[in-house]
């Protein structure tokens, strides 16, 4: 009888175990996905009104598969995204996935800057759980409104055990792309999102995941960077590069406490001749000058028609500049050393 009791007791386990639903958080930010406009047809509306009981309350599907839990970090349209809203989102994505009943996150974010808010949290999370960034390009009060199938398939993604130790990904239009790699090039089209130096990883169609690729640059666990303890970050500042252009903008960067300046250089990232004097000026002045490039791909390389180590600029390998960007500032939390940030360059 007391064998009996005991197998069954294993057998509920078992089932419980092998039929129990993952526990997938969403923590929503904001943008367009949270947007709601005047007509279906209407092509203003306000990004950020939509809360996240509501965003998921439009897609009862994931209930179905998962347990859901929702937070609202804030709800802001992503061209206002800051680094108190970042600090904030990666301290909570870190706490919850440190707590073994989590199995993935979801966030829900403006397309605007999704790209660097995913490329500044696949520098910071510390864990190889699942951490999905999902948008729309047209808001939940439009015709043929994107958001609830990209929230499905993200919920899809943070859920499949293919994504675990991928880094931060990004889920928009059923595609699935890396954090580093991925950017909008398109204003207004729901196909905006592509990773143009190495295309997606992989695909989700309907909640059906498929991986083609992985990420092998530095992330997450493997990454030494944190935002442990951490209140602010450096500033550092895009200028960009054109024909007959000033050192003007450089010059007030340096004046404002840029502690670096990112180069979108014509071309393999060539700055006019008065703004490389400007810059290498800067340099002399303590300011970690790297050049990228405002061509959208390709890598920006070492003294090609610059001559980097005569003036210390360094380069951004195929980052693009707002990318770039992040990750001179997450590298300026660590050291200022030169030769150690353009090593960075080159692992993440
Ligand atoms: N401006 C919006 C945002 O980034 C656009 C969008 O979400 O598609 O928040």
């Amino acid at each position: 009888m007391k064998i009996l009791k005991k197998l069954a007791f294993f057998m509920l386990l078992g089932t419980t175990m092998l039929f129990a639903k993952p526990t997938i958080y969403i923590l929503a930010t904001g943008g367009t996905i949270a947007g709601a406009g005047e007509s279906a047809l209407s092509g203003s509306y306000t990004s950020g009104t939509v809360t996240v009981d509501k965003l998921i309350a439009a897609v009862p599907q994931i209930n179905e598969i998962a347990t859901i839990k929702g937070e609202q970090i804030s709800n802001i349209g992503s061209q206002e995204m800051n680094n108190e809203v970042w600090l904030k989102l990666a301290n909570r994505v870190n706490e919850l996935l440190s707590d073994k009943s989590v199995d993935g996150i979801v966030i829900t974010h403006g397309t605007d800057t999704m790209e660097e808010s995913a490329y500044f949290l696949n520098l910071v999370t510390k864990s190889k759980k699942p951490v999905v960034f999902v948008g729309a390009m047209r808001s939940g009060t439009s015709m043929s409104a994107d958001g609830p199938l990209n929230i499905y398939n993200a919920v899809n993604v943070a859920m499949d055990k293919n994504s675990v130790g991928k880094g931060v990904l990004v889920v928009m239009n059923d595609k699935i792309h890396a954090a580093r790699e991925v950017t909008k090039t398109n204003t207004t089209a729901v196909d905006t999102f592509k990773s143009v130096n190495t295309g997606n990883i992989g695909t989700v169609n309907y909640g059906i995941v498929n991986y083609y690729l992985a990420p092998v640059k530095k992330h997450t666990v493997n990454s030494e960077f944190s935002v442990k303890g951490l209140e602010s970050l450096p500033r550092v500042d895009i200028v960009y590069g054109h024909t007959e252009d000033t050192p003007d903008f450089v010059e007030t960067a340096v004046k404002n406490g840029a502690k670096g300046i990112v180069l979108a250089g014509m071309g393999n990232g060539n700055p006019y001749p008065s703004v490389e004097k400007a810059l290498a000026e800067a340099v002399k002045q303590g300011v970690v000058v790297v050049r990228g490039s405002r061509v959208g791909s390709g890598s920006t390389s070492v003294g090609a028609e610059v001559d980097d180590a005569k003036y210390g600029f360094l380069t951004a390998d195929n980052l693009n500049v707002q990318k770039a960007r992040v990750l001179l500032m997450v590298a300026l939390t660590k050291t200022s050393d030169k030769d150690k940030i353009q090593k960075y360059f080159k692992e993440y």
